[in-house]
């Protein structure tokens, strides 16, 4: 569970989140939508504290991941985030891009990790690409590596920052896939998405972020068919 209260993050005198408040239950799927600059990527990295919040609290399973002292590893290896531009090592084999962080960090074997990096591509629909070079692969598959990799910490939360927004548009299905199959399965996440398809079928909620603030949320019914907002109106307008 994550329980965000009275979040405030400012990049000088600029206020990006202005007072947000919202909890995220455990295997609760939450899409945030709303325009472009109204602070959705500043909320995701500070509740892996990318970013440092200016003030307020983010207590995920009751520790205060806000607070100066916080252990900032810890934090992240709990909470898994894939972005928009895969972030994948070039250089590095798929299978040493998925087993990197569970030896350096977990101590896992090569043995442990490989098996588990095998798992984990079989999960995303990888199967045969343990030993392939990153730059073989499809943008579509990189970031199906990148959602492996991010799992292969066992994480309890998962992030999504427009994960599909830099993919060619017969990719994006194939992502999306894979991410519904991780909501099925019970995962938390949280995710930024221009896909109005995938947050009506997959959502449990929907979040209208406007200029830092939470502007509407609802069930993907109530956003999408029965937008109270003008402003949230006047966005689906845009994007629908
Ligand atoms: P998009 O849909 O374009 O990805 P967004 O909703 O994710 O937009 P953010 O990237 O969170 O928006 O940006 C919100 C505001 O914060 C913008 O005004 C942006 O310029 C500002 N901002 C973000 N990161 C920084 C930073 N590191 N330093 C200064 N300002 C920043
Ligand atoms: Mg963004």
């Amino acid at each position: 569970k994550v329980q965000v209260t009275n979040l405030i993050k400012n990049f000088g005198n600029n206020q990006v989140l202005k007072d947000i408040n919202v909890t995220v239950q455990a295997n609760e799927v939450v899409v945030i939508i709303g325009p472009s600059g109204s602070g959705k990527s500043t909320f995701l990295r500070t509740l892996n504290r990318l970013e440092t919040p200016t003030s307020g609290s983010i207590v995920i399973d009751g520790v205060d991941i806000a607070e100066p002292h916080a252990n900032l590893n810890q934090v992240r290896e709990n909470i898994g985030m894939v972005f928009q531009h895969f972030n994948l090592f070039k250089n590095l084999s798929v299978a040493q891009n998925i087993m990197l962080a569970p030896q350096e960090l977990q101590n896992k074997s090569t043995e442990q990790a490989q098996e588990q990096a095998q798992h984990l591509l079989t999960t995303v629909g990888l199967a045969d690409k343990l030993n392939a070079s990153v730059q073989s692969l499809s943008g579509g598959q990189q970031q199906r590596v990148a959602i492996a990799r991010a799992l292969a910490m066992n994480p309890d939360i998962m992030l999504f920052d427009e994960p599909t927004s830099a993919l060619d548009p017969e990719m994006v299905g194939d992502v999306l896939a894979v991410m519904k199959k991780l909501a099925q399965q019970g995962m938390t996440m949280i995710v930024v998405t221009h896909e109005m398809g995938f947050a009506k079928e997959v959502a449990d909620r929907v979040l209208f972020f406007d200029q830092g603030q939470i502007l509407e949320e609802g069930t993907p019914t109530a956003i999408f068919d029965h937008p109270q907002n003008p402003r949230l109106q006047e966005f689906l307008d845009k994007v629908l």
